[in-house]
Parts: structure tokens; sequence; C-alpha cells
């Protein structure tokens, strides 16, 4: 039985897990980033981490095929070395690849975050049948993140920084987007556009229930609260929703023309909204789809939740061992 252990390097904490060779968690713990410290506190820690947690599942670090480390931010991956990393002080150039395997003795592979959860969800989630190659996930949050999977592999590009789905044009002088370009995915259809445009009628004083909830919390709102409002016929909430879905809809079919995956699975803070997000987005998705041929792609909400950073960080690991790159 081949084990991997999986590191999910976050702003706060450090999440870490015993994967077994079918993407199963065997043991997992969560530990402070320290962030705060700085960069070798931070390696300190994610290698404490992969120790711990092995011995917790009753190995040593020697018995453990590779580790894999989800980390945030570009990353050039010919040099294992984290660029630069907006949530973690002091993270430019950080050699997390080299740190890490000094530190175990064991073979490291370092990934995107984004694109390690979609790999996580091809191995042991939602895209586990071997049947499916070619997958796509869009994480919707504060914004859309993405990764793409191709043949069963990750997809890095060819300078390391695809792909960023939820920084594709949609809308031609469209809104500004923090990444300096105009009509990004992400600024209309990440849950923070869905809740700020259920904001904004608010504040302008349109009819909605949305109105008393928001009140009650304090001023929050959350992307299920707008599609719950949606859902009971609230037609204000019902705007704010046709609104996301068309845009996901849209991008699911330029993402279809683009890499034809056999699945495109949603993740993230929406897809609590299930079937009622799902069906929309499908509908929008088969109306605006091209007409030569019928969709053959299932589109669905992912699977592994709460354990998918670690699973996601050890199925690169996984991978890279499968192919005998290590
Ligand atoms: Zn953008």
């Amino acid at each position: 039985m081949a084990h991997y252990i999986g590191l999910d390097l976050g702003g706060t904490n450090i999440k870490a897990g015993v994967i077994d060779e079918f993407g199963r968690p065997l043991a997992t713990l969560s530990a402070p980033t320290h962030a705060d410290e700085g960069p070798k506190a931070v390696l300190a820690a994610l290698a404490d981490a992969a120790r711990s947690v092995a011995k917790q599942y009753g190995l040593t670090l020697d018995q453990v095929n590779a580790i894999g480390v989800g980390a945030p931010g570009p990353i050039d991956f010919d040099a294992g070395v984290v660029l630069a990393a907006p949530n973690l002080p002091g993270w430019t150039n950080v050699p997390l690849q080299k740190s890490i395997a000094q530190a175990t003795g064991r073979p490291v592979v370092i990934e995107n975050d984004a694109n390690a959860a979609a790999m996580g969800e091809f191995w042991a989630g939602a895209g586990q049948d071997p049947t499916i190659r070619d997958l796509v996930m869009l994480t919707l949050g504060t914004g859309v993140g993405g990764g793409v999977i191709i043949d069963g592999h990750v997809y890095h590009g060819g300078f390391g920084f695809a792909p960023e789905i939820g920084h594709m044009i949609m809308v031609v002088n469209g809104e500004p987007c923090g990444c300096g370009q105009h009509g990004c995915l992400e600024s209309y259809a990440s849950a923070t556009a869905t809740i700020r445009r259920a904001i904004q009628a608010i504040q302008v004083g349109e009819a909605t229930s949305l109105r008393a909830l928001y009140e009650k919390n304090s001023h929050e709102l959350s992307a299920k609260d707008v599609f719950d409002a949606a859902k009971a016929g609230d037609t204000v909430a019902q705007r704010v929703v046709d609104q996301t879905v068309t845009y996901l809809g849209v991008a699911c079919a330029s993402i279809c023309r683009l890499y034809d995956p056999q699945m495109i699975v949603f993740a993230g803070g929406m897809i609590l909204a299930g079937d009622f997000l799902f069906d929309h987005v499908r509908a929008v998705f088969k109306q605006q789809n091209w007409k030569l041929l019928p969709a053959r792609v299932q589109i669905v909400p992912a699977q592994l939740g709460n354990d998918a950073g670690i699973i996601g960080a050890a199925a690169v690991a996984w991978d890279r061992d499968q192919s005998g790159e290590l």
C-alpha cells in the first residue's frame, strides 16, 4: 500500500493528511501557519505537520512515498519556488520544494492550490470514474479560481500561470477587476460579485426579502442567502442569480470549446445552493452551447469538502509518483 502526505498551506492554518493510493484520508491534522513569523517559520511548521501526521497514523516519513504541497500564488514549477503569496508576508521566491524535501528526506511536489484542488477532484472526488481523463474545476468564492486537468495531469501553460479561468474576459470594457483587466468572469460570477449586486439592490431601495436578513446579520449576506431568496420567489434575488448563472453557463460553453472536458466541477461556498444553482447553469449552458454536436460534458458539484486541500496536494504527489517522475 502506497501512502502520500498532502500539505495544504493556508494563510492561517496548515492542514496535513496521510492519504492512501486511492485518495482516501487516513489521518489528518491542522496546525497554525505562523505566517507573521516569516517564511522560515512557515517552512518549519509544514515539515513538522508532515512528521506529526505520519506519526499519528503510525508511519515514519521513510514509509511515505511522496509529499505534495498545495500553496497559494504563482509557482516556478521547474525550480520548485513560490514566486509570491498574497496572504503570506515575506513570501517572495521561497524555495518551498527543496526546503520540505531537505527537512523530510522525501520527494516533494509543489502545486498551486487551485490546480491541486482540481487534481484532488479528478483523483478521488467528482471525477474519480477512470473514464474521465479531462476535467475543469471552477471554485466560486471571493474570486473564481480554476484548475484544468488534461489527460490526467495538471495543465500549467507555457509560463506556469495557467489557468486563470476567473480572469477570462466576458465583457468588453466591463467591470474593473483587481488584476488590471476589465470584464473578468470573477467580477460577475464569484460569490462576492453575487452578494455585491444583491446589496446594491437593497441600498437603492428595491423591494426584496433580502433586506430583513441583511439588516439582521449586521449588513452581511452569503451567496446561499441570495440563491435561497431566489428559489423562494424573490424577484430581485432572481435577477441577481440569473446574472450569475448566465455568466457561469456562458463560461462553461467557452471552456468546452477550449478544452473539451468530460466534466466541469464547481467548488466553493456557492455550491451550497445545490440543484437550484446547477439546474440553472445547465439550462444556460444548453442554450448557449454550440449546436454542431450534442453536449456530453457533465456540470457537477465538487465532492471532497473539507479535505479537498490535503487530498489535492497528495494527488499531485501520487500523479508524479505513478508517472515515475520522482
Ligand atoms: Zn481579472
